[in-house]
């Protein structure tokens, strides 16, 4: 028996999708409304603003792409040069590449044009896109900043507005590009918001920028983790290599992703991994644009079995059958640990997260648990085992050097519990440590354009 046996299968056409779109949709095998697409078409194909709770992997993109693309079909195809009828900006340059990929396979079809504006590229080929006016402009904030502010594009034509991971784009500190540029658009444009999570800076955000909007919530994958097997090791930084490099000698652990805090902790991870035999492939803020999008077509296409991320690279990212997901270290922000474990379990799969925590991120790991509403199952505690034999480490070592040259401090915690035993200090400098992942485009910020101010 199949699962569709209420009365009726809804399809995009009973939405108000047609001709190309509707084709073009059943081309790339969106048969079937997924339930945020159901409840946002009609409503934006009505005009309505769109607030929605949700997060990559509910079909979100193909929820305000459809209902965009057929509002513009309807207009026709004049465009005045260097403007854009509708902008989507998102915080990360994959995830901007991958919204690209869905809007211009919908529009296949239709004959629109498209463009995307994003750091780290070649920006002359962006600009020239735009002289002859676009459709669609999918965008990073950095760099459509600038480009506006140049005045190789104007957004007073814009009537269409989305903003994708609104929350991201906040903790990445655009809120002020985000808001410069609504500003910028025209005043009679429809919005749509999407943001996993609804912390009040984006509560605020869109009260100010939509107009009684259409409130979607799709269940957050923090509450449907069913599918996805939620682990955690205890384990000291210095036992977190030998840790992981034992898990992935299982072949059970198909296509991973590992997160890490930083982009120098990303580095540092895929070194050793490379050194204890695995080859792993890494994006961060620091590498070019090409080297991430290599790195995620290898990982997707499975010649790349382990990608090493952090978190505002990995954001948003896409890619089918990634069976586990490690965080080495506990993210900054909970929230973080939804987005993490929400890249396995994708369409219905089952995958498994197994976080890797020193007690002295016993802090995090609470946050992590008060936002999903549970307790990691440890199913290990390798605390209290001697550290792995030393690797030479280079002159002028760190922080981390020092630190096991000293007898264990009292705040360790090596005994099995209590868990959540950290020491505020040890918290400090961690969390000065995490920066390098922040943009820190805010305080470089000069006028006009800004270097290395794109999406990490
Ligand atoms: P998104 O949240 O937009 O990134 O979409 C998540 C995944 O769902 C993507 O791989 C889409 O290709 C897929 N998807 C979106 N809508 C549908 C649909 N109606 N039917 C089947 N797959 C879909």
């Amino acid at each position: 028996m199949t699962n569709d046996n209420n009365a009726k299968q809804i399809g995009f056409a009973d939405l108000g999708i047609s001709g190309n779109l509707l084709k073009a949709a059943e081309g790339v095998g969106f048969v079937t409304p997924k339930p945020i697409q159901e409840k946002a078409i009609p409503a934006m194909l009505e005009k309505r603003d769109v607030l929605g709770i949700a997060q990559t992997g509910s079909g979100k993109t193909a929820a305000f792409s459809l209902p965009i693309l057929s509002q513009i079909i309807a207009l026709g195809t004049k465009r005045k040069p260097k403007t854009a009828r509708a902008l989507i900006l998102c915080p990360t340059r994959e995830l901007a590449v991958q919204i690209d990929d869905v809007v211009r396979e919908l529009s296949r079809h239709a004959h629109l044009s498209t463009a995307l504006v994003l750091g780290g590229v070649s920006r002359n080929s962006q600009v020239r896109r735009l002289a002859q006016g676009v459709d669609v402009l999918v965008a990073t904030p950095g760099r459509l900043t600038d480009i506006v502010r140049s005045g190789e594009l104007s957004l007073s034509e814009t009537r269409w507005l989305v903003l994708d991971e609104a929350d991201r784009m906040l903790d990445m500190g655009f809120i002020n590009d985000v808001r410069r540029i609504a500003r910028a658009t025209h005043s009679e444009r429809q919005t749509a918001l999407f943001s996993a999570t609804m912390p009040k800076e984006v509560e605020k955000l869109s009260e100010s920028l939509l107009n009684n909007p259409l409130r979607v919530e799709i269940a957050k994958e923090s509450t449907t983790a069913g599918e996805i097997s939620q682990r955690l090791v205890m384990a000291r930084t210095k036992q977190k290599r030998k840790i992981l490099s034992d898990m992935l000698a299982d072949e059970a652990m198909r296509s991973v992703i590992i997160f890490a805090r930083t982009k120098h902790g990303a580095d540092r991870v895929t070194r050793d991994l490379g050194r204890d035999g695995f080859e792993a492939a890494v994006i961060h803020g620091n590498k070019s644009q090409n080297a991430r999008q290599r790195a995620l077509n290898g990982f997707r296409d499975g010649s790349v079995r382990i990608l090493v991320a952090t978190d505002i690279a990995a954001r948003g990212i896409d890619v089918p059958g990634i069976s586990h997901v490690v965080n080495f270290d506990l993210p900054d922000q909970p929230e973080s640990y939804v987005h993490r474990i929400g890249r396995t379990g994708r369409n219905g799969a089952s995958g498994e997260a197994v976080t890797l925590c020193d007690p002295a991120e016993a802090d995090k790991l609470k946050a992590v648990e008060k936002i999903i509403r549970m307790r990691l199952p440890l199913v290990a505690d390798h605390t209290s085992e001697p550290d792995p034999a030393p690797r030479p480490a280079p002159a002028n070592n760190g922080g981390e050097r020092r630190n096991a040259q000293k007898p264990a401090r009292a705040g360790d915690s090596r005994k099995p519990k209590p868990r959540h035993s950290a020491k505020p200090q040890a918290q400090q400098g961690e969390q000065r440590q995490s920066e390098g992942d922040k943009p820190v485009r805010r305080r470089r910020r000069t006028r006009g354009k800004r270097p290395g101010a794109h999406a990490a």
